[in-house]
């Protein structure tokens, strides 16, 4: 088949501008790179650990002596905040140093406690890892995955979101810059509707997708159909609970600079804060006075506190979010429009009075709407922070850490932060449960996802059992 019209392209989300069309690929240039990164595989399995972590370290130098340029490219490509792209791209390269140092001690044999014998486990890798990213972290996604697959032996083939096609280029050619043979990490130009058809390639042996639930479940229903290993990382609607002794200022400095973070364009961002009734009044009031100095504009310029979403569509859709649970009986405190200006720039937004049945309850926001419920007591905040499909992060604020912790024991969710939003660390696992996805990146628990843990047990004459 021919390569369709190309929906691959930059939109500069603060000028409505076309700025680069790419060309998709045919099937059978996306064939010629699967292959080429199988075949990479033969050699790359055996390649030396300390060869691997030099890879990974040399793309962490290039990053971040680049990390101007770079955090600019995604300013261009999907709109954030040119600081949010420095302080992505530094994370980066501390992602891939981190692998590239713990490499070793991740990949040591584990020696099993047996009665007769040995046992121990060889961590091996499968082979080309099939990679679906999303735009709101143009290098961090694409990161979290490579740097400890390639760690772990494994071959990576990238299919990123089509508004951020220079930033999947740049960073192909940051591995091409850093050493990575042939093969070893590769790009796709192609849309998120073909991607499904290259799950049942000979060539792919495991595929892990970030996005949206409809993208996550017809892509894992293709890896279930031919048996391959999958890996999902979905939406979320984070709770943030706050407590009766929660330092206000700071819980409402968390969460109302937390939820403008990438515009709100972020799968744990704080999307539901749930306080007490004692304080809400005060929690709504300061944070509406926060929203009301918010600085909205270019966000190349220093001064500039919200961004403008990514997409006309991703605008859209969080504008009629906001517009139909306020006709169906919430309060509108502050913002809930666009800005009359070029660009998908939108105010930024608090909801209250937020009930069962509206819009705003049970979807993901994904843009820059504080949405805040009061709650009689802590069983109703839990029992609120649960009443979601989601189950990706959330947050307790409050001054007493063993009852907070009490509180996070009982949220049904991946990840639960005491007195921050849910964060990112390389040292910390990521990823949720229920709609949110399944399966973990980072640290222990992400790296050894797409590894097989192979059982070797050794008997001796002495020691048969
Ligand atoms: P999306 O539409 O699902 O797109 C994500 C990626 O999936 C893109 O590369 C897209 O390609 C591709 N895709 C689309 N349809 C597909 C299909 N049928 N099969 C396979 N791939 C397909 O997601 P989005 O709406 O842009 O991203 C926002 C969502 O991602 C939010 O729900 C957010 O919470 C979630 N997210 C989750 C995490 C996490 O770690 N849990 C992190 C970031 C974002 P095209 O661009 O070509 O359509």
């Amino acid at each position: 088949m021919s390569a369709p019209v190309s929906s691959i392209k930059t939109l500069n989300p603060t000028t409505n501008k076309i700025e680069k069309v790419f060309k998709e690929m045919t099937d059978s240039q996306l064939d010629h790179i699967l292959a080429a990164a199988d075949q990479a595989f033969l050699s790359w399995k055996t390649t030396s650990i300390a060869t691997r972590a030099q890879l990974l370290h040399n793309v962490a130098k290039i990053m971040r002596t680049r990390k101007q340029a770079l955090a600019r490219l995604c300013t261009v490509e999907m709109g954030k905040l040119v600081a949010e792209g420095i302080a992505e791209v530094e994370l980066c390269a501390d992602i891939f140093d981190y692998y590239a140092d713990n490499g070793a001690q991740l990949l040591a044999d584990r020696q099993l406690t047996v009665k007769q014998g040995k046992a121990f486990l060889s961590y091996e890798p499968l082979g080309v890892l099939l990679t679906v990213q999303p735009w709101n972290f143009p290098f961090y996604q694409i990161t979290r995955t490579a740097a400890a697959n390639l760690m772990g032996g494994n071959t990576v083939v990238l299919k990123h979101a089509s508004n951020v096609p220079q930033c999947a280029e740049m960073m192909e050619k940051i591995f091409i810059e850093a050493g990575a043979p042939k093969g070893v990490y590769s790009n796709l130009f192609v849309s998120g509707s073909r991607v499904s058809q290259l799950v049942a390639s000979p060539y792919v042996k495991a595929v892990s997708l970030t996005g949206s639930a409809p993208a996550g479940s017809s892509y894992a229903a293709a890896a279930g159909k031919v048996i391959k290993k999958s890996t999902l990382e979905l939406g979320g609607s984070d709770a943030f609970i706050v407590l009766a002794d929660a330092n206000i200022e700071q819980a409402v400095n968390m969460a109302a600079f937390g939820r403008l973070w990438n515009a709100g364009q972020v799968c744990i961002s704080p999307k539901r804060i749930i306080v007490l009734e004692s304080v809400a009044d005060e929690f709504i009031r300061r944070a509406t006075d926060i929203y009301k100095q918010i600085v909205i504009g270019d966000p190349l310029e220093a001064k500039t506190q919200l961004a403008p979403l990514s997409t006309e569509k991703g605008l859209v859709d969080v504008l009629k979010q906001v517009e139909t649970t306020v006709k169906q009986g919430a309060r509108l405190v502050y913002g809930g429009h666009r800005l009359d200006r070029e660009g998908f720039f939108m105010q930024p937004t608090i909801l209250t009075d937020i009930k069962p049945g509206m819009l705003a309850y049970a979807d993901e926001i994904f843009g820059p709407v504080l949405c805040i419920y009061a709650v009689k007591n802590i069983e109703e905040a839990i029992k609120l922070a649960n009443d979601t499909e989601f189950g990706l992060g959330g947050t307790v604020f409050g001054n007493n850490t063993d009852e907070a912790v009490k509180i996070a024991r009982q949220m049904v969710t991946g990840m639960v932060y005491i007195n921050h939003i849910t964060g990112i660390s390389p040292e910390l696992p990521f990823g949720g449960t229920k709609q949110s996805g399944y399966g973990r990146e980072q640290a222990d628990a992400g790296f050894y996802e797409f590894l097989n843990a192979k059982l070797i047990r050794i008997t001796t004459p002495e020691s048969a059992y």
